[in-house]
């Protein structure tokens, strides 16, 4: 066990949930990373002072997350820990149980935030009973609390018409190129905190990059200059100045730590407007609105469905993407 990072991470701001539990403003995403590689990049953000990882039953690699939270030495208290529940354990009991499948990889007894992977409009009911289970868990102390992935304001309106506990973040994405303002101000008016997944436009360039990425924008790069930063730098600073929370991901050492380094700059309300007008409208995910043809847990998400679900690695075994036992 090596001993524990006295680094930044004191300095990082926390940002307050709606039922009061605090989340650190940057965490750490593992979408994509390999199972390998895992304990090596999840290690190397706790040492730079991360104090956040968001991960998923799908992506294949809560054990290895659990396993790097452990070696670093930290107390449990000091790591938030997020999963996401998988739509085939979507169901009351399935839930339930899918938290045990999670809390058991993560080797751990209590899951900081444990969301809902996405709505399935066609089936929400089963969406509704898997809430209902998170605020089982919430009740029960399982978690500390509960959230949602890729909703929509009609998923959240029905949502929250059907359930007692208002979400605490919806995860969505959010870059230059694809601002989701209207959900933004759907997710602020019902105090629920905007998760920005692909936050440097990840999804802009390791998609196909029909749209061009992010990280070539000439507006963003010459921000970047002004600073004397990046542009994973800048774009990090305009979701963190717009108060949504963050979640970047690299397997990268030195992007890991240049990622987290975006606390000691301020843009100028002109750079974050030259910003937001960047938007394209353009979804780089699959479109939240529509739902899986099928969802039963033999069928494996087609390639375009793996940015919105996040089951990882083309080529990875489903059992594996499923998080199953
Ligand atoms: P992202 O964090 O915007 O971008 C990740 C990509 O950018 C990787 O290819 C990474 O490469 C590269 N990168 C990272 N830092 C960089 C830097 N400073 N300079 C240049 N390139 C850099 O995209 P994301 O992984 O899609 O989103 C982040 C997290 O959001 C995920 O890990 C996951 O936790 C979550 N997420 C959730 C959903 C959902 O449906 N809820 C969907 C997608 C993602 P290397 O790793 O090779 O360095």
């Amino acid at each position: 066990m090596r001993a524990p990072p006295s680094v930044a991470a004191m300095s990082i701001p926390n940002m307050r949930l709606n039922n009061g539990v605090e989340l650190p403003a940057i965490g750490f995403g593992v979408f994509q990373t390999p199972s390998e590689e895992t304990i090596a990049a999840v290690e190397t953000a706790l040492d730079v002072g991360y104090r956040h990882i968001d991960t998923a039953a799908s992506y294949g690699n809560e054990r290895e997350v659990g396993a790097a939270i452990q070696r670093s030495g930290l107390e449990r208290s000091d790591v938030f820990i997020e999963t996401k529940v998988w739509i085939s354990d979507y169901g009351y009991d399935e839930t339930l149980h899918a938290f045990d499948k999670s809390a058991g990889k993560l080797g751990i007894d209590q899951i900081d935030l444990l969301i809902l992977h996405q709505a399935l409009p066609g089936e929400f009911d089963r969406t509704i009973d898997a809430y209902k289970a998170l605020e089982t868990l919430l009740t029960d102390g399982k978690v500390r609390a509960i959230g949602v992935s890729n909703f929509m304001p009609d998923h959240l309106a029905r949502l929250i018409d059907a359930t007692s506990v208002v979400p605490a973040v919806n995860q969505i994405e959010v870059h230059p190129y694809f601002r989701q303002s209207e959900l933004l101000a759907v997710n602020d008016a019902r105090g629920i905190v905007s998760q920005a997944w692909s936050p440097i436009g990840g999804i802009t360039f390791y998609r196909d990059g029909s749209h061009g990425s992010t990280l070539e924008d000439a507006t963003i790069r010459e921000i970047a200059t002004a600073h004397g930063k990046t542009s994973a730098q800048v774009m990090l600073r305009w979701h963190v100045q717009q108060g949504r929370q963050i979640i970047p991901k690299s397997v990268t050492p030195s992007r890991i730590a240049e990622n987290f380094d975006v606390f000691d700059f301020e843009l100028t309300p002109d750079e974050l407007a030259a910003i937001d007008a960047l938007d394209t409208g353009v979804r780089g995910g699959r479109s939240p609105s529509r739902s899986p043809a099928r969802t039963s847990a033999s069928r494996s998400p087609k390639p375009e469905e793996r940015h919105l679900h996040g089951a990882a690695r083309i080529g990875r075994s489903l059992s594996s993407v499923r998080g199953g036992t």
